[in-house]
């Protein structure tokens, strides 16, 4: 499996799971255009995606839904509460509950309930008999029941928002800093990093702060952070990349990445 982010942040959000089977879409937050353009900078092309699965109604996680239903025909999943949400298509939606798991692209994907200021917000983890990728963004607490499945994913993709400095220094007014920084808002470095000590083990070789806030974090800090929990050491001047070298022989190489709103990536 590879993980293709295509955009990552409050100004829109769109990923690609490439499983053995075709592509899964994780959110439709950027527009139909850009979806295109940036998977094929990728390598990968939209007519490939069977499955789009909508972790939350937010409108930086489905704004582009409503175009790109036009011209796909695809299946839709979400959580029963999303899928009553009028903001998705007119599209039937199939619904997977938190703790349930379906099959596409040749995955298996089980969702876990999140903890996020709306009806029925999911973190994902996509398997195949031979590997694991976690994904989990938009989440004010990182929920327990999901420790087990996350621990030990080969991708662990791991929502790194703000910098509590930052985000209270910063311009936000008190209810956004609250909504933002409280158990329905968004993980910060902090948290993220404390998540990644209990989940990042000697399989993993990817983790990857996302939704990173333009605003009340740096992608420098959200690495460092990060990087800090699991023993890595910056691999360029920037702190945007740190590395941690295998525990044991043939182990794997880890690598901690900062994902981008505007820079498409591949990880895996
Ligand atoms: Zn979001
Ligand atoms: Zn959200």
């Amino acid at each position: 499996m590879r993980l293709h982010i295509l955009a990552s942040g409050s100004r829109g959000n769109a990923s690609i799971v490439e499983g053995p089977d075709g592509l899964v879409l994780i959110d439709d937050g950027i527009s139909r255009k850009c979806l295109r353009e940036r998977s094929a900078e990728l390598g990968v092309s939209c007519d490939d995606i069977a499955c789009l699965v909508v972790t939350h109604e937010h409108s930086d996680h489905v704004k582009g839904l409503d175009v790109w239903c036009r011209h796909w025909k695809g299946r839709i999943v979400s959580a029963p509460g999303t899928a009553r949400q009028r903001c998705l298509c007119e599209r039937d939606v199939e619904e997977v509950r938190g703790g349930q798991s379906f099959e596409a692209c040749g995955m298996r994907i089980t969702a876990f309930s999140t903890s996020h200021d709306v009806a029925d917000p999911l973190g994902l983890v996509f398997e195949t008999a031979t590997d694991r990728l976690a994904f989990v963004t938009d989440t004010g607490v990182f929920p327990e029941e999901a420790l087990a499945l996350v621990r030990g994913a080969r991708v662990i993709a791991l929502e790194s928002n703000h910098d509590p400095a930052m985000l209270a220094q910063g311009e936000y007014p008190a209810f956004l800093k609250a909504r933002v920084g409280g158990e329905l808002g968004h993980l910060s470095n902090v948290q993220a990093a404390e998540v990644a000590r209990r989940v990042v083990t000697g399989s993993t070789e990817a983790l990857v702060a996302m939704h990173i806030s333009q605003r009340n974090n740096l992608p420098s800090l959200a690495v460092r952070a990060l990087a800090e929990a699991v023993g890595a050491t910056a691999a360029n001047t920037t702190f945007t990349r740190a590395v941690r070298a295998a525990e044991r022989p043939g182990g794997a190489v880890l690598e901690v990445l900062a994902a981008s709103q505007e820079m498409p990536m591949t990880v895996g």
